[in-house]
C-alpha cells in the first residue's frame, strides 16, 4: 500500500515548526512533500487566488497551498492560537485553515489542528495530535509520543544569517571579535527567512560588507523588554520583534535596527510604532522596511545603502 503524501507549505510558521512536523509524520510513515523556496510565480499565484487585504505572508501561504494541493492527499494546515498562556497569533494566522478553504475548489483534505496553551495549558500538544491521529488513523497515543518528543527540533535558517541567542549577544558576542558595522535586524521569521519575500537581505547586507544579525530572545529579555514600554504585547511573534529591538537598542556595538515588516499587517504596524516612538532611547539608526507584493529588490537596495550611509555618518 502507497503512504500517504503529506503536503507542507512552505511559508508562514514552516519557518518556525516545519522541522518538528516533518519529523514527525516521517516517523509516522507519512511521506512529507513541502513546496519549494518562494519564488516569482509561486507569488503571483498566491495574488491570485487571494481575497481583500490579506497580507503578503499569507499571499505567499496561498501560493505555495496551490503549487501543493494536486500532489498530495492531505495538506497540513495547523491552526496556531495561542503558544504560551500570554499571548495570541494574530487573526489571519488563527483562521489559516478557513481563509485556504474558502480561497480554493478541490482541495484534497486538510489537517487543521488547534494549538492552542491559552486553553489547554500543559496539554496543548496532546490535544493539537488528536484531529492528526485521527485524520491519519493511527493511535493517537504514538502520534502524541512523536510530536512532543520532536516539538524542539530547531528549524534549519541559511548560513548567510547570523542568528544568535540574546544569551549570546550579551555575553560571548559574535559581534565583540570585529568591527565591522553591525546591523540588528527585527521581523517575524516567515518574512526574514524567505529569500523572495525579504529580497535576500541578510546576504546584501553581508555583501555590502556589514554585519546582519537576528536575535532569537529568551524568556528573561522578554519580561525586560516589556517592562520599557506601556502595555505588555499580546501579539506572539510582536514580543519578539519588540524584543529583539529593545535588546539591539541598548548594546553599543550594534550601530543600527532595520525593522521588516509586511504592509498590511496591523500587528506590524502596533509593534513598528512601539520601537520607534518607545524603544529607541538612544536614537540609534532606525529603518522600518515594509515590504508588499509591489516591492523591487532595487529599492529595497536602494534603502539598505542609505541607511547604512547614514550609519557611516553617524558613527563616524
Ligand atoms: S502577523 Fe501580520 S504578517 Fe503575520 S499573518 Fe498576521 S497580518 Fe500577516
Amino acid at each position: 500500500m502507497k503512504n500517504l503524501r503529506i503536503g507542507i507549505p512552505r511559508a508562514l510558521l514552516y519557518y518556525s515548526y516545519a522541522e518538528s512536523w516533518k519529523l514527525s509524520f516521517s516517523e509516522l510513515g507519512l511521506d512529507v512533500i513541502t513546496s519549494p523556496e518562494t519564488h516569482a510565480n509561486i507569488l503571483r499565484e498566491g495574488i491570485k487566488h487571494a481575497v481583500g487585504d490579506l497580507c503578503l505572508p499569507v499571499k505567499t501561504f496561498l501560493g505555495h497551498a496551490a503549487l501543493l494541493k494536486d500532489s498530495v492527499d492531505l495538506l497540513f494546515i495547523p491552526r496556531y492560537v495561542s503558544v504560551e498562556k500570554e499571548s495570541f497569533m494574530c487573526p489571519k494566522m488563527i483562521g489559516l485553515p478557513d481563509v485556504v478553504r474558502a480561497c480554493f475548489t478541490n482541495l484534497p483534505g486538510i489537517i487543521d489542528p488547534l494549538f492552542h496553551v491559552k486553553q489547554f495549558g500543559d496539554n496543548a500538544v496532546r490535544e493539537f495530535t488528536k484531529p492528526i491521529a485521527k485524520a491519519i488513523s493511527q493511535h493517537h497515543p504514538d502520534v502524541y509520543t512523536l510530536f512532543k518528543r520532536n516539538m524542539n527540533t530547531a528549524v534549519e535558517i541559511p548560513a548567510e544569517q547570523n542568528r544568535v541567542s540574546a544569551r549570546l549577544l550579551s555575553e560571548v558576542g559574535i559581534l565583540s571579535s570585529h568591527r565591522k558595522m553591525n546591523i540588528g535586524i527585527v521581523g517575524r521569521p516567515y518574512l526574514l527567512f524567505d529569500r523572495h519575500l525579504s529580497k535576500n537581505l541578510f546576504k546584501y547586507i553581508k555583501d555590502l560588507g556589514a554585519n546582519p544579525i537576528y536575535l532569537k530572545p529568551e524568556e528573561p529579555d522578554m519580561r525586560e523588554a516589556m517592562a520599557v514600554i506601556p502595555k505588555w504585547v499580546y501579539w506572539d511573534m510582536g514580543k519578539e520583534v519588540v524584543t529583539s529591538a529593545h535588546l539591539f537598542f541598548k548594546d553599543d556595538r550594534v550601530d543600527g535596527v532595520i525593522n521588516v515588516c509586511s504592509s498590511t499587517c496591523g500587528p506590524d504596524s502596533f509593534t513598528g510604532d512601539l520601537i520607534r516612538k518607545r524603544l529607541n532611547q538612544r536614537n540609534k539608526p532606525y529603518m522600518a522596511l515594509s515590504i508588499d507584493e509591489h516591492a523591487s529588490d532595487v529599492g529595497i537596495q536602494t534603502r539598505i545603502e542609505a541607511f547604512m550611509d547614514m550609519i557611516a555618518r553617524v558613527t563616524a
